[in-house]
């Protein structure tokens, strides 16, 4: 059987805390009852003395008398507190006995003193014992004194109601400390337990497809706020998964429709007999297959990004050389645009896959060219650090607008879609440079604003970079 995580923390809380509150309740009893013991039998003790010593004054050595009203005083006061003494002279005869004096009383006292002692600490067996004691002045003994009482100790009955009131007072405390543990275990059980229940439910909600919860909770722990902020991320990253997916399914279903509506009405135009089959329709035809045919070939190439296996075929490659061979490549379209194009800089060879590098600045060019203006101007840029080489690609196109920039490396993302209908771009050439670069453990970035230009920056390290 499962028990819920609040029912579970309130329980260990009660059973620590119960378990504490014995532990000290037993052992602070037994302590301070031992404590309390060793006390009682000093103090019986000190007045067994008392008693003997105050009543071996009361002898006057001069007339060998002794003041028999006091000791009746003093014996009687002792009786009530529980000793029974016997005051005899050095010749054995008994000068004052409580039991010859009041038999009864005596007998009173005793019983009084055993009942209480087997009734409430019936564990001691104790028994009433007598003691001789000697009175001594400059080496003779002048009398003698007999006590009867309770061994090895008894209570009183203040000290029994001083007993109880200890005992009630641990027992109070106990049980207070206990609630009031338990309660806090289960104010804190609950503290600990609302967010985690919040997080599951929303981590269902996630799991039914609503992406766009989210658990906007600080609860101050750190794992569980971290829980939470994990969960945020998950829904943030299936949202855009999600969304892209969408797009994706939207994009390419829009970038075959065009094309295969094209070719099914030529085509049945020219089985109709309705129009010739000439070589201009017929070229016009195979560029709409070829359009279909590049969709197909990028999102293949999307299939091995998303493989996440890029094998890099290394060597030792020049950056300069590169840009430039790619230069060579758009030459017709930086004609066309009368576009200015310059490389600045250099840098030492790398170990890197060249064909992926080149890869990297035609996707980069492309866009540099696409995204001009007529008259506009491209300027490539190398540099080198100990540990790094890179370039950067600007241009002072279109520009990016701010809010799409974080999205622009995601696959099939096209910012401003309608612009790129016309530009023919499929959204997926940034997705590759990026995956490109990072396999060889470096990064790329965009700065960009809208009307003035864009630029891209590309960090490779040296050593270290990651690929077969
Ligand atoms: P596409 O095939 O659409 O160019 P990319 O992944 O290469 O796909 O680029 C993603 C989007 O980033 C583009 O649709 C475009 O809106 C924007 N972009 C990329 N490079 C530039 C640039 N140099 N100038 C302006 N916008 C750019």
């Amino acid at each position: 059987m499962k028990h819920n995580l609040r029912t579970k923390l309130s329980v260990v809380i009660a059973l620590v805390v119960l378990l504490t509150v014995a532990f000290i309740s037993f052992f602070g009893n037994l302590f301070i009852g031992e404590q309390f013991n060793k006390y009682i039998a000093k103090l019986q003790e000190q007045k067994i003395n008392e008693i003997v010593s105050t009543l071996s004054l009361q002898y006057e050595k001069s007339t060998d008398t002794w003041d028999v009203d006091f000791i009746h005083t003093i014996g009687m006061s002792a009786l009530y507190e529980g000793y029974i003494a016997a005051l005899y002279d050095m010749e054995g005869r008994t000068v004052w006995d409580a039991q010859a004096h009041d038999m009864d009383l005596c007998a009173q006292v005793m019983e009084d003193i055993s009942d209480r002692m087997v009734k409430n600490v019936p564990q001691m067996d104790g028994t009433f014992t007598s003691e001789t004691f000697y009175f001594n002045r400059n080496n003779e003994t002048f009398g003698t004194v007999n006590i009867r009482y309770y061994s090895p100790y008894f209570f009183s009955e203040n000290d029994f109601e001083f007993l109880t009131a200890l005992n009630t007072v641990l027992l109070v405390i106990g049980t207070l400390s206990l609630i009031i543990s338990v309660l806090i275990g289960i104010l804190m059980a609950r503290h600990l337990s609302r967010p985690i229940l919040k997080t599951v439910d929303v981590t269902k909600r996630i799991a039914d497809g609503n992406y766009d919860v989210r658990i906007d909770e600080e609860t101050g722990t750190k794992e569980i706020d971290m829980l939470i902020s994990s969960i945020n991320h998950l829904a943030a990253s299936l949202e855009k998964q999600e969304n892209l997916r969408k797009q994706l399914t939207e994009d390419v279903s829009h970038e075959l429709r065009t094309p295969i509506a094209v070719l099914q009405s030529h085509i049945e135009l020219m089985t109709e007999g309705i129009w010739d089959p000439t070589t201009e329709r017929l070229e016009g035809l195979s560029e709409e297959i070829q359009r279909m045919g590049k969709l197909v070939e990028e999102l293949e190439n999307l299939a091995r990004i998303d493989s996440n296996s890029i094998k890099l075929n290394k060597s030792m490659i020049r950056l300069h050389e590169i840009i430039n061979e790619v230069i060579r490549i758009f030459e017709a379209g930086i004609a066309d645009k009368n576009l200015t194009i310059s490389v600045d800089g250099d840098c030492s060879a790398i170990n890197a896959d060249g064909d992926r590098i080149r890869q990297v600045v035609v996707n980069l060019l492309s866009n540099a060219v696409k995204y001009s203006k007529d008259d506009g101007s491209i300027s490539f840029e190398i540099t080198e650090t100990e540990e790094t080489v890179g370039f950067q690609i600007k241009d002072n196109g279109q520009g990016i607008p701010e809010n799409e920039l974080p999205f622009i490396f995601e696959r099939f993302y096209r910012a401003d879609k309608s612009r790129n209908r016309k530009t023919g771009g499929s959204g997926i050439g940034l997705a590759i440079a990026k995956s490109i670069v990072e396999a060889h453990g470096g990064t790329i970035c965009v700065e960009s604003e809208i009307d003035t230009g864009s630029c891209f920056k590309v960090i490779l390290p040296k050593t270290n970079n990651r690929g077969l």
